[in-house]
């Protein structure tokens, strides 16, 4: 017997309960170019993102006297917004910690959403030092970007709020980078609905986790830059929770070109009107690429809004990623 995974059915259930009234439940379209497809509109989250559900759930599980000590994280994408902004909506105290090379707009925004900013070193991985120090010392709670149970139960309700929608999906697009989302979704959706196949979809610079998968372990990969860039970065050497899950889980991983990102970045915008980042993107991708057959009844989680306006406008005006 292979040992239970660590996020089931029940604690994403708990999860719902927990957050609910926090976050926002999105909207689900049909695609009007596409049959059988329909777009859970997720990039209309609080922050733009889907982090805030696993970011909001995680700071609800907290011990009192964690709540009292506060939050940290080394975090500047939509992870990092979404622990400072539920950390503002309980009350609670969030640091981020932050290298030298982040730009300054990016730290503004950080303290716009009520963090402390503290800014150390050369490199996200001096930055990760003063996280390990700030838990040790300090005792503030690190939450993570994916690789935490109560962070992957918080993204799963995502899962539950598409089956609720009643459609009964053959198959689920998930976004695929550290694999909280995919792990959290997929346990929803296979607990409840096992036959709907539950895919993955990374772009082709960078994607660890579908190079993990191949592997049987977690492995590293060369970050390159990306559309995609919510995507990019490692799955962790020392991964617990989302490397299982996702093996476990996924029927497939799909790999996506930037072009076909920035194709279907088009798609999205020219049948909803609205701007979705390339991460948010790489499920229509597949389908619009061919690399993937759209099942009856389809589902693409369009994950995160939060693209600069000028790389949205390049992509707009079709020029070459
Ligand atoms: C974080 C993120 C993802 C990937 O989520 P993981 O849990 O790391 O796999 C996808 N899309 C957007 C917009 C994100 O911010």
């Amino acid at each position: 017997m292979t040992p239970p995974l660590p996020v089931g059915l029940t604690d994403i259930q708990a999860a719902a309960a927990r957050i609910a009234g926090r976050v926002r439940r999105t909207p689900m379209c049909a695609d009007p170019h596409l049959p059988g497809v329909w777009l859970k509109q997720e990039y209309r989250q609080d922050t733009g993102a889907f982090k805030l559900r696993g970011a909001t759930n995680a700071i609800l599980s907290l011990t009192e006297g964690q709540l009292a000590r506060g939050v940290v994280t080394a975090s500047t994408g939509n992870h990092g917004r979404a622990l400072a902004h539920a950390a503002r909506q309980a009350g609670v105290r969030a640091v981020v910690c932050l290298s030298k090379l982040v730009p300054a707009n990016k730290v503004q925004a950080v303290r716009d959403l009520g963090a402390e900013v503290r800014i150390i070193g050369q490199s996200q991985d001096e930055a990760m030092v003063e996280v390990a120090r700030a838990v040790a010392q300090e005792g503030l709670a690190e939450v993570p970007p994916f690789d935490h149970p109560d962070v992957v139960a918080g993204q799963g309700t995502l899962g539950l709020e598409i089956l609720a929608e009643g459609i009964a999906p053959s198959d689920v697009l998930i976004p695929l980078s550290g694999g909280g989302l995919a792990a959290g979704v997929a346990a929803a959706i296979k607990a409840l609905s096992p036959t709907t196949r539950v895919i993955g979809v990374s772009m082709e610079r960078g994607a660890a986790m579908a190079a993990s998968l191949k592997a049987g372990h977690p492995v590293e990969v060369r970050e390159l830059p990306t559309l995609a860039d919510s995507l990019g970065g490692g799955i962790g050497l020392d991964n617990r929770v989302t490397f299982a899950m996702c093996r476990a889980l996924l029927d497939d991983v799909i790999l996506v070109t930037e072009d076909e990102i920035a194709a279907a970045m088009r798609h999205i915008h020219a049948v909803t009107g609205d701007t979705v980042e390339g991460a948010a993107a790489v499920g229509h991708a597949a389908l619009l690429s061919g690399r993937l057959s759209a099942g009856p009844r389809t589902v693409c989680i369009l994950s995160g809004a939060n693209v600069a306006p000028e790389t949205f406008a390049r992509v707009l005006e079709g020029q070459p990623a």
